[in-house]
């Protein structure tokens, strides 16, 4: 996302020579690739396909690369086709044409690709003669794909199942395409802003040799640029899964830019080599000394005598012989030295993993890091930490679409859907409007609003298609026998009370499908118009009811949109493990019925306080006001002080002239003040108790409210925040937080969760690798709060977690105290490329209302794991309701359909997570009759967390499913594009001793055997995948799932 200026220039003409070298070479290629492409055995991909280097000289890896953003200042099409050049000059198909035509001239040339979403783009619009001269690029190493995600995705706010899904959707493409020579070796997350550790993780069990990255804090850098550190081993999950999670990381020397003076794209102004003695303005001289200036400083910084130039930026190379003509002739005019002039520079083209392999070459002793690279500052008082929060609403949209892909999935999976009705093609609509959005300027909320809009409306279209596909499989799950099912209708809009086929609809049943391998209870609320309701379970049970009204606060939300629901009917559901459960809802005129539905309504005394509660937990509040005050926990008889109220930062405001000046927004959070705006005027709370469930309305303005919910059996309290039209007619900018004030005793230190799997440990103004010079006590330290966040007494054994049901960005600012920013709206432009404020408007233009979830709770620490990592699971993976019309009474009903049913024999272990279940892309790995299936297993617990669900767990696979039987399973990477038989990972010496695995280390990783029934055993933190045959299955799917695009 770097801003490039915008002048233009015109490439030089071709002189006769070379272009009929580039026709020869042209035709000599045609003549050998035809054998080039047959497979890796005839090819010279990898590493030994790499360019020579010289080892008693510096040798310098040219890397000529583009960097295209999947959407950020236009959308994902508008910049693969060059549209809207007005806003941004770039169009992705002219970097693609132009590269392939300069590397067919010269074998020596190189050229990296990294974003599949756009390659894909360009790939299905390519003839034949021209895929088939690509492959040939891609076999002899000239043409490398790097990362190979479908997008390079945001380290902060994206969880780790949609990480893991859209490169394995990359991967796949590539597979299919390219096989081994198109399988990425290495991870480039070049632009991010802060580098998670799970993210680490992740490329090193998708069997990466390393990763180089590009942003990282400013003072980091120049302490690592000083201890010539700049390249190190990580540990991804260094307590956990030990070597095979260790990640061979660098940091490139001046993000992705090349060295100054020394870009030469049709966009840079820098001069070009001007070779020609008889020509005035000759400049080889001066342009080779200031390139060995510049080398022979970055040498200094790194550690082995190769180094990195990273040749590229921003959709560069549209026109690409602008590039390679100079890099021709600075190659050429450096290296001449080394016979003239005695020199010992080495310059070559290169590519990322071709200067990885040489450092690995050089066997040094390398460095090491087990913390992560959050937060990101590229200067004082320039937090890249508001990102944590923007955009809410998308956030939230994005990690519930995840849920209904894997539903999707699983179903299309359970439901063993022949493609008659195009389901694979379905799915991959809303798998790449999924892969799109986890870019790093998509669910980060970096975007323009625009190019905000089109993520949200991909998605929306990805669901409408993955309903369809849900829908055929639930047609035929559904039915016992050969009854038709009537048609599925979904409903999006439950969070603001909105559901037309509950409003309309008097009588209809429920089907609710759970994506989990374990039996779950979900509370639903359904609205409705009705004032009673009957609500009859699975087995004709009488199921409990109770009504709450939907607020005027909710009625006033203006993308209601004429919504009739004055209610919401509420009551709990319980599923079998990937399967379903129907409940029949009709509406009921009965006077006893609305009477027992009814909850008491309460306004709150000013004098006394109120207190809400089940038989686990009390929750008392201020009775002025409706606050919360403190949380009791009846098991221990544990209180504990719980201040908990919605308050503002107001935004720095700034013209980014000076660091000073730094103002909030979109990727910076700078509070005009240390402590945070509160309310001058209070208004009173309200109550609402009945059987099921016990509410406080809080409003702490008209634009800030919440309700607080205990419902029966559950042993935390839910907050439903709603914030917004935030008001900006004083011209402040406001970042709305939520604040947990408690009297933990805490010593600075709190805990955050990595993209929704590991816990890394905060220590505020504290960085475990630097000594830090903090220059914003509250935006310094914050952090990625993706789904918990939570803080600890030790004396007193008390953990205090707070979870989400999306990412947001948090800190404790405070001993015993916890913030979460829920939403933001800003004023000014933070200059670092976006070019708008902050400031979304929502449906009628006055300001965007954004609603969302946290749950919190009080307990043991030794309690406290299981609670997170089963709610955790349990919020990003929801239940999801559908609805159908049906006029048939209970016993008719279920005559024909099964009115429970689930997909597995028995559900999984309590700590033993179902991460993928679907039906596998293309052609299997291993030759197969059959159309594969890809199953990820995941332990969801880390070691030491609970004495019990710490355990490692085995899952025996033969007998699990009831539709199908499992008749062979080959372990891959997690990326799912290796047996891991295959891998090989490259070998690296490390300073620590931390890790004592040293039979494994690095080693190959040998095809582990499979005992007895297929029994898969997990140790913590393990997610193991595998590609799945059936007995019997159906046959090998045909489509080209890889010819569409959302
Ligand atoms: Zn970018």
């Amino acid at each position: 996302m770097l801003h490039s200026d915008n002048k233009s220039g015109r490439g030089g003409k071709e002189s006769w020579k070379m272009f009929a070298a580039k026709i020869l070479y042209f035709a000599y290629f045609l003549a050998t690739c035809q054998s080039a492409f047959i497979g890796p055995k005839d090819s010279k991909c990898g590493y030994e396909s790499c360019n020579p280097v010289k080892d008693d000289m510096i040798n310098v890896h040219l890397v000529p690369h583009t960097h295209d953003d999947v959407g950020w200042l236009k959308t994902v099409d508008q910049y693969y086709y060059g549209s809207k050049n007005g806003i941004q000059n770039a169009g992705v198909q002219y970097v693609l044409d132009s590269v392939v035509r300069e590397l067919l001239t010269d074998p020596t040339k190189r050229f990296i690709y990294v974003e599949i979403a756009f390659f894909a783009r360009w790939w299905r619009e390519q003839h034949d003669s021209m895929r088939h001269l690509v492959k040939g690029l891609v076999n002899n190493g000239q043409l490398e794909f790097i990362l190979g995600g479908w997008c390079m995705n945001d380290e902060a706010a994206t969880h780790y199942n949609a990480i893991i899904d859209q490169h394995s959707l990359g991967f796949e493409f590539l597979r299919q395409n390219f096989g081994e020579c198109g399988r990425p070796k290495i991870g480039w997350q070049i632009d991010p802003f802060g580098h998670s550790r799970e993210q680490a993780s992740i490329f090193a069990q998708f069997g990466f040799d390393g990763m180089f990255f590009g942003r990282l804090d400013f003072q980091d850098k120049n302490e690592r640029l000083k201890n010539v550190t700049m390249e190190m081993l990580w540990h991804g999950s260094p307590k956990n899964l030990g070597v095979k999670a260790d990640l061979f990381t660098g940091v490139l020397p001046n993000m992705y830019q090349p060295p100054q003076g020394f870009c030469f794209d049709i966009f840079c102004s820098d001069e070009p080599i001007m070779d020609d003695k008889r020509l005035h303005d000759y400049n080889v001289d001066q342009k080779v000394k200031d390139f060995i200036k510049a080398v022979e400083e970055q040498a200094i910084h790194y550690k082995t005598n190769h180094i990195v130039m990273t040749m590229g930026s921003d959709f560069l190379y549209q026109n690409a012989n602008h590039w390679y003509k100079n890099l021709d002739k600075l190659i050429e005019y450096t290296n001449r030295l080394q016979t003239t002039n005695n020199s010992k520079i080495n310059v070559l083209y290169s590519t990322p993993s071709c200067y990885l392999y040489q450092l690995n070459r050089a066997d040094q002793v390398w460095t090491t890091k087990s913390d992560d690279f959050f937060p990101y500052a590229h200067q004082n008082h320039s937090f890249w930490t508001g990102y944590f929060t923007s955009r809410s609403a998308l956030k939230g949209y994005v990690r519930e679409t995840n849920a209904l892909l894997q539903a999707c999935k699983q179903l299309d999976a359970l439901a063993m859907l022949e493609d008659i009705h195009n389901s694979t093609y379905n799915i991959q609509i809303l798998k790449e409007a999924m892969g799109v959005a986890q870019h790093h300027d998509a669910v980060s909320g970096t975007e323009k609003q625009a190019v905000a809009d089109d993520y949200a409306m991909r998605l929306a279209y990805g669901r409408s298609e993955c309903k369809k596909v849900m829908n055929d499989a639930l047609g035929k799950l559904i039915p016992k026998g050969s009854e038709g099912f009537p048609g599925l209708v979904w409903c999006d809009m439950y969070n603001i009370s909105s559901c037309s086929f509950t409003e309309v609809n008097k009588q209809f049943v429920m089907v609710v499908y759970n994506p989990l391998g374990h039996s779950v209870t979900r509370w639903i609320r359904l609205p409705v118009v009705g004032k009673a309701y009957t609500v009859m379970g699975p087995y004709n049970e009488v199921i409990e009811t109770q009504m709450s009204s939907v607020t005027d606060r909710t009625k006033d939300i203006p993308e209601r949109n004429g919504s009739l629901a004055y209610s919401d009917l509420i009551f709990q559901v319980k599923l079998p493990p990937l399967g379903f459960s129907t409940y029949f809802v009709s509406m009921s005129n009965s006077a006893m019925k609305k009477k027992q539905q009814k909850p008491v309504k309460k306004m709150l005394k000013g004098n006394e306080d109120f207190v809400i509660k089940n038989e686990h937990i009390s929750v008392k509040f201020d009775g002025r006001t409706g606050a919360m005050k403190s949380m009791t926990n009846l098991a221990s008889g544990r209180e504990l002080d719980v201040v908990q109220d919605i308050v503002y930062y107001l935004s720095h405001p700034g013209n980014c002239s000076k660091p000073e000046f730094e103002p909030s927004g979109a990727y910076v959070f700078r509070p005009l003040h240390e402590k945070p705006e509160t309310w001058k005027v209070s208004y009173p709370g309200d109550a609402s108790q009945g059987p099921l469930v016990q509410e406080i309305y809080t409003k702490f303005s008209s634009w800030v409210t919440q309700v607080t919910r205990v419902y029966t059996g559950e042993k935390y309290t839910e907050i439903e925040w709603t914030v917004g039209p935030i008001p900006i007619n004083d011209k402040q900018g406001k970042e709305v937080i939520a604040r947990f004030n408690t009297s933990l005793k805490t010593n600075g230190k709190f805990y955050t969760d990595a993209n929704g799997r590991e816990i890394l440990e905060r220590q505020r103004n504290y960085r475990p690798t630097w000594k830090l010079n903090q220059t914003e006590p509250v935006a310094g330290n914050y952090y990625p709060v993706n789904s918990r966040i939570f803080m600890q007494d030790t004396k007193e054994d008390t953990q205090f977690t707070v979870m989400t049901d999306r990412s947001h960005g948090g800190g404790s600012i405070n001993d015993g105290q916890i913030e979460i920013m829920l939403h933001r709206r800003n004023l000014f432009d933070d200059c670092l490329g976006v070019g708008e404020p902050l400031n979304e408007t929502g449906a009628d233009h006055k300001g965007l209302i954004v609603r969302g979830k946290m749950y919190v709770f009080m307990d043991t620490v030794a309690n406290s794991a299981k609670m997170h990592r089963d709610l955790g699971l349990r919020t990003y993976m929801a239940p999801i309701p559908a609805f159908a019309k049906t006029d048939m009474k209970y016993s008719e009903y279920s005559q024909y359909f099964n009115t429970m049913w689930s997909g597995i024999k028995s559900p999984l272990p309590a700590n033993v997570h179902m991460l993928t279940l679907e039906q596998w892309g293309g052609p299997a790995i291993e030759p197969a009759a059959t159309q594969p299936y890809l199953i990820r297993l995941e332990h969801f617990y880390e070691k030491g967390e609970d004495a019990e669900l710490s355990q490692p767990a085995t899952v025996s696979l033969q007998d699990l499913f009831v539709p199908f039987n499992i008749e062979s399973v080959e372990e891959l990477t997690l990326g799912a594009n290796l047996p891991k038989s295959q891998l090989n990972r490259l070998k690296w010496k490390s300073q620590d001793k931390i890790l004592t695995d040293k039979q494994n280390m690095y080693m190959v990783e040998n095809r582990v055997p499979l005992t007895g029934p297929l029994d898969i055993t997990l140790t913590p933190m393990q997610i193991r995948t595998f590609e799945v045959n059936l007995k019997n299955g159906k046959p090998v799917n045909a489509a080209d799932k890889f010819s569409v695009f959302s």
